[in-house]
């Protein structure tokens, strides 16, 4: 199929952007990388009147370390992130994340910003953002506002954006020389979106986790901080025993829908194989 018929502007400014967008409400789309929202308009999933294209606005694109944060711009590809010596060096869960993102070609062009913006439950950015504590910048026609990653997803493919806004950046604080991170994620191929994964964020104080932060992707309809899991393993050794409680209390977080290839059940058995991988990361 053919996406229908629909008008383009290549917008010069987000200020651009901002106009069209309060012009044209709902029925305006911005454009990003396309990798997401091109099938959508081929397979008549979505029919905006307008698209805005928004890739070429390069003050929202780029990696930034200021302040003791990294600053990623909304346009920042996929590629760019794994890429990126900054990242690598500040913050190893991205660079962890991103080979486990589709493939190389998409990669290129997809962008953080679409894929946050977006929501995929089983995407790995948004994951990663709640398990980093990140803050995503959304600009409007009234002002900049902030809005912390575990509050952004609200759902399937609904998020804290509202018409007429457009996320712009994402900052995430760098985490201190004792923090450790793993990604780990289940899918049928290399480069499908995960059936599970697992955004895992902590802090190693004497041997013990700290401010631990596990986030699933592909187990909800958003992104899940397991706060039981968590609490079971804060301020204790991984062990064969601390293991067993953080994948037991797993139950009462993480509430999966079956999906094509898995049933809840499946689901949650392979969300405690990760959680058991990703801290046996952290404590090594
Ligand atoms: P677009 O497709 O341009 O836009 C997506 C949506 O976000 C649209 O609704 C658009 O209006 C909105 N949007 C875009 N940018 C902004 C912004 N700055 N502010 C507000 N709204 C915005 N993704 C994964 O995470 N993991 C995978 O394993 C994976 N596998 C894939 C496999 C295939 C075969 C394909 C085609 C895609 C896959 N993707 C996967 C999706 C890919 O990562 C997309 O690039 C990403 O989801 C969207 O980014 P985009 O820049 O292409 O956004």
């Amino acid at each position: 199929m053919k996406a229908p018929p629909l008008a383009y502007v290549r917008a010069r400014s987000l200020a651009e952007v901002f106009a069209l967008l309060e012009t044209h409400g709902d029925n305006a789309k911005v454009l990003a990388g396309g990798q997401s929202l091109i099938a959508a308009l081929n397979m008549r999933l979505s029919a905006p009147e307008l698209l805005i294209d928004i890739s070429r606005l390069t003050d929202i694109s780029g990696i930034h370390v200021r302040n003791g944060s990294v600053s990623i711009g909304a346009l920042t590809t996929h590629a760019e992130i794994e890429r990126s010596p900054e990242v690598r060096k500040y913050l190893p869960l991205l660079a962890q994340a991103a080979p486990h993102i589709a493939h190389p070609a998409i990669r290129n062009v997809g962008t953080i910003g679409g894929s946050l913006a977006l929501a995929d439950p089983a995407a790995e950015w948004p994951a990663c953002c709640v398990a980093l504590d990140a803050r995503l910048v959304i600009a409007g026609k009234s002002g900049t506002r902030r809005v912390a990653a575990r509050d952004f997803f609200k759902g399937l493919y609904a998020t804290a954006l509202r018409t007429g806004e457009v996320l712009t950046h994402v900052e995430i604080k760098i985490p201190g020389p004792d923090y450790r991170s793993a990604f780990v994620e289940l899918a049928q191929r290399r480069g499908d979106y995960a059936i599970a994964g697992l955004a895992a964020v902590a802090k190693r104080a004497g041997g013990a986790l700290m401010d631990l932060r596990l986030a699933f992707l592909g187990v909800g309809q958003a992104p899940v901080l397991a706060r039981g899991a968590m609490a079971a393993m804060e301020g204790k050794r991984v062990s064969t025993d601390t293991i067993t409680a953080a994948a037991k209390a797993l139950a009462k977080d993480l509430d999966p829908a079956p999906d094509l290839y898995s049933s809840a059940a499946t689901k949650l058995l392979l969300a405690r194989v990760l959680t058991g991988r990703a801290l046996a990361v952290l404590g090594a």
